[in-house]
């Protein structure tokens, strides 16, 4: 990999999917091509991969079941690409860093130090932290950067990161981080091109529903509240974490059904949320389609919905009042009838849907007399790792 390295490559490793796109060095980044490794961990993988100039698609059945098997096969995929001889630096997703949340190369101590946090988020940075090995064991002299989904939080007051335990736990770090750093920073940045800065320095909600859900106040551009907080465990139910989970249950679960570490960590993340509530999936867009005859699918859908609109009316309070709406993610973005439900009851708030506009997911789906203006944009982590990436690698030039 010598000449002309002018690329980016970007790494999201999730709990069942690895997204990445490559980009040129540009300003905005340019993509070149994005995809995605699916339905990781089960028989049925693919590599789905655009083009993004010609906006060709294409996908590849994936032989194994395997995360690792995986990764390496994305890899022998990314070599055989023309563009791969360009690759300058890697931009890895990292979602949790505790003190760490401005982008950072990714060093051996910094990678110890994750490793050692790992247990916290035990969804994510294993995963991430794999991904890394195997880039750095076949390529040692290539830059990998680590771009942290924190970031956008550290301007939130103490006292939405404050936890209520003894202070003796603060003093280590344990307190409310908030996650989909980067999906929130692009919506912001994406809100202020569509509609101004005027607008993007008001009082906005921003809701990120997709597997991993949560939303995020938003005032003067900056992050007021999250409902993630220590993990991205909690908040607002997901399509198989349980979000916030009064306490006791733990305690019942250790006490009563003698649950270990493991198989309490399994069960929050793994087997809860819709998945434990409809007993069938965690995929709302299928719960959607069984809800008419499945009653468990219903309440999954019902639940969700609900949270949702309490959030919304918790941040509604914690911003002194509503300006802008913002729904992106899988079902933020793809599901009228989501959207529908939770802004059902929300007038009071000065939030109206135009029916006709929210059933074509358009831009905007508020009525032109809505207070509120309720947007739909579709996210894109991607764009965000490669600034921070092209920013930190122009820097280190200059400097
Ligand atoms: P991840 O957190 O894994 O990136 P996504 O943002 O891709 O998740 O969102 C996945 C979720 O979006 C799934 O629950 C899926 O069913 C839902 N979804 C996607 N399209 C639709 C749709 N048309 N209607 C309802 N839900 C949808």
């Amino acid at each position: 990999m010598k000449a002309n390295r002018n690329s980016v490559l970007t790494i999201n490793g999730g709990s069942s999917s690895i997204k990445f796109a490559l980009f040129n060095k540009e300003e905005p980044p340019l993509q070149l091509f994005h995809g995605e490794i699916e339905g990781m961990g089960s028989k049925n993988a693919q590599l789905r991969f655009t083009n993004s100039m010609t906006a060709q698609q294409n996908s590849i059945p994936l032989p194994t079941a395997d995360y690792s098997e995986a990764a390496n096969l994305l890899i022998k995929w990314l070599e055989k690409q023309q563009e791969f001889v360009s690759i300058e630096a890697i931009g890895h997703r990292i979602v949790h860093g505790m003190k760490h949340t401005n982008p950072e190369p990714i060093t051996a101590t910094l990678l110890a130090e994750l490793k050692q946090i790992s247990v916290y988020d035990p969804v994510h940075l294993p995963l991430a932290i794999m991904l890394i090995e195997i880039f750095q064991k076949q390529y040692p002299d290539l830059t990998q950067i680590a771009c942290f989904d924190t970031s956008f939080h550290a301007s939130m007051p103490s006292v939405a990161k404050q936890l209520a335990i003894p202070r003796r736990f603060s003093d280590k770090g344990i307190q409310r981080y908030g996650f989909h750093g980067l999906s929130y920073a692009y919506l912001m940045q994406e809100l202020k091109r569509v509609a101004g800065n005027e607008t993007a320095q008001g009082k906005i909600i921003l809701a990120h529903l997709g597997n991993g859900a949560s939303l995020a106040a938003v005032k003067e551009g900056k992050s007021m509240d999250t409902s993630m907080g220590f993990t991205p465990t909690s908040g607002l139910v997901m399509g198989t974490r349980t979000g916030d989970l009064d306490p006791g249950v733990g305690l019942y679960l250790i006490e009563s059904e003698k649950m270990n570490a493991k198989q309490f960590n399994h069960l929050i993340n793994h087997e809860s949320g819709l998945l434990g509530i409809s007993e069938t999936n965690a995929d709302m867009r299928e719960l959607l389609e069984q809800e008419g005859t499945d009653h468990r699918a219903a309440e999954a859908v019902e639940l969700f919905c609900y949270q949702t609109k309490k959030w919304i009316g918790a941040y509604a309070a914690v911003l002194g009042g509503l300006d802008t709406l913002i729904f992106s993610a899988g079902i933020g973005e793809h599901s009228p009838e989501v959207r529908k439900r939770i802004c059902d009851g929300l007038q009071f708030l000065g939030i109206e849907l135009d029916e006709p506009r929210n059933e074509k997911n358009e831009a905007i789906i508020s009525t032109d007399t809505s207070k509120v203006c309720v947007r739909i944009i579709k996210t894109n982590e991607e764009l965000m790792i490669a600034i921070a990436v092209c920013e930190l690698l122009n820097h280190s030039v200059k400097s």
